[in-house]
């Protein structure tokens, strides 16, 4: 079905804007575009982002910033995108554990997440649900400087 990603990643925002405050993070929504058609199940696209953006709030100190934000049209090996990116100022990801991230259960050193008490799911959730759709997910990371997750999906024109 084809959905406004646009507005679902408005409601995702809002819902979770309120924990990201209730952390001592600032969290921001840029839009220029919309709408931004893609074709996706609502259910599992919403999913896909509430996993992002809990990790944003999880793996971000107090008085971070996360920022999400959405562009249209964005070319990539001869295909079109929308294209959406969650950055945060957080603990980052070192380079080495970056190959393994998507995989089930996997979490970057136990005891420095431990309080946190994740499962290591939400990644490979997310990960299965957009290549699923035709996308794929984009990950740059710095250790202590934060770290940016981009979702493209296929547009519809
Ligand atoms: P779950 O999502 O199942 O509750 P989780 O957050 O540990 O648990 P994933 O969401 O799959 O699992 O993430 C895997 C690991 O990747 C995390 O344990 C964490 O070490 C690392 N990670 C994910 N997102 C970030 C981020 N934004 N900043 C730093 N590290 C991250
Ligand atoms: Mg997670």
């Amino acid at each position: 079905k084809p959905l406004d990603l646009s507005a679902i990643l408005e409601q995702v925002v809002d819902d979770v804007k309120m924990e990201a405050e209730e952390n001592g993070l600032e969290m921001r929504f840029y839009s220029n575009t919309m709408p931004v058609t893609v074709m996706a199940d609502a259910r599992r696209i919403t999913q896909v982002f509430i996993n992002l953006l809990t990790n944003a709030i999880r793996y971000t100190m107090e008085g971070g910033k996360i920022s999400v934000a959405i562009e249209d049209k964005v070319l990539d090996r001869n295909a079109v995108y929308a294209c959406v990116s969650v950055t945060d100022t957080g603990i980052g990801i070192p380079p080495e554990e970056l190959a393994h991230l998507f995989d089930r259960f996997y979490r970057v050193e136990k005891a420095r997440s431990r309080h946190s008490g994740g499962t290591g799911l939400g990644l490979s959730i997310a990960h299965h649900f957009v290549r699923a759709h035709g996308g794929f997910i984009r990950v740059a990371s710095e250790p202590d400087q934060g770290t940016t997750f981009t979702v493209y999906l296929p547009l519809v024109n």
